[in-house]
């Protein structure tokens, strides 16, 4: 079972929602509530959009060039976007990721599943138009920051979106950090971009906890270094679009109660799975949203609301799937 930061919020917020999204939802399943949950689980809002949109120009243009510290001209950059955003909207458009055929992998970085589109809400030209002058601002800020410095130095080397996992007792541990920065004779920094205007919370627990999980998981440090102190690692959290940076660094007693909200959390968890197989769950056992406004958009509203969906979970007990 895997259990990662964005899981566990979802879990504290709505058991319910946690089990579409990380125990009903199967894309290769004969049982289609179950391939509707997975289809459910890709849905993201133009807004959710935007931020992918950044992390993959930074990771698939912008990294590359940096550790060659180079920076790319600004019109390749407005050009990348644009042919990014056109092939994913297009995608959506055609509501590609409904094709049980079509792989995550095959579709590559045209994939896009937009909640806005899939529940005909309705995406005009100009609302694409505000998040593609969006995503440029972003990332002009980023060029003009003075983090740039560090980013282009020739003796770090940049990681892009790597997949730290560490085992903690039957759950798989997931991190995903947007940039691990690998310094020669220092100890690594991690930084996570925030791209919109109004979320108050801060990064402080995500940031921790992918702190932890570089010095848990096996080393991908260039220069073989060994990280083993989450507390000398350096956090940053940095908000593109509203331009300004806040840094971290971890005590001892953040660490420890950072390794007990996940303790816990997964424990939660555990309880709840109980090493039962999917047919064998019952619905009810998962609590769900205490405010109406977690429901308000919930890619799961379809599937929650569907009485025929939560006896069939329940009833499809002895069906092998
Ligand atoms: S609609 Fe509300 S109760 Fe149902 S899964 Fe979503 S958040 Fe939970």
């Amino acid at each position: 079972m895997n259990w990662s930061i964005s899981k566990a919020k979802i879990f504290s917020k709505c058991q319910r929602k946690w089990f579409y999204y990380e125990i009903m939802a199967r894309k290769n399943s004969k049982d289609k509530d179950r391939f509707e949950a997975y289809i459910l689980k890709q849905l993201g809002s133009i807004h959710t959009w935007r931020g992918k949109i950044v992390d993959q120009v930074i990771e698939n243009l912008l990294v590359p060039e940096f550790n060659k510290s180079n920076v790319p001209p600004f019109d390749k950059i407005e050009t990348f976007v644009s042919e990014l955003m056109k092939k994913q909207l297009e995608f959506a458009k055609l509501r590609k990721y409904r094709d049980p055929k079509l792989t995550k992998k095959k579709a590559g970085d045209s994939y896009c599943a937009l909640r806005e589109i899939e529940n005909s809400e309705g995406l005009d030209n100009d609302s694409v138009e505000k998040i593609k002058e969006q995503v440029i601002i972003s990332l002009k800020n980023l060029l003009q920051s003075e983090l740039m410095k560090i980013l282009l130095d020739s003796n770090i080397v940049l990681v892009a979106q790597k997949n730290l996992n560490y085992k903690f007792q039957e759950f798989n541990i997931i991190s995903r950090p947007d940039l691990i920065v690998y310094f020669r004779d220092e100890p690594p920094m991690i930084i996570d971009w925030k791209v919109y205007f109004f979320r108050k919370e801060n990064a402080r627990m995500q940031l921790g906890i992918y702190a932890i999980a570089l010095t848990e998981s096996i080393s991908t440090d260039p220069f073989q270094k060994p990280i083993d102190d989450p507390t000398e690692i350096r956090l940053i959290e940095y908000q593109l679009l509203k331009n300004f940076q806040r840094n971290y660094k971890l005590t001892s007693s953040d660490v420890c109660n950072i390794k007990d909200y996940i303790n816990i959390s997964s424990k939660d968890m555990g309880k709840l799975i109980n090493n039962k197989k999917y047919h064998e769950f019952d619905i009810n056992q998962f609590k769900m949203a205490y405010t109406s406004e977690s429901c308000e958009y919930c890619n799961f509203k379809s599937l929650c609301r569907n009485k025929k969906v939560k006896y069939q979970v329940n009833l499809m007990k002895f069906i092998n799937d």
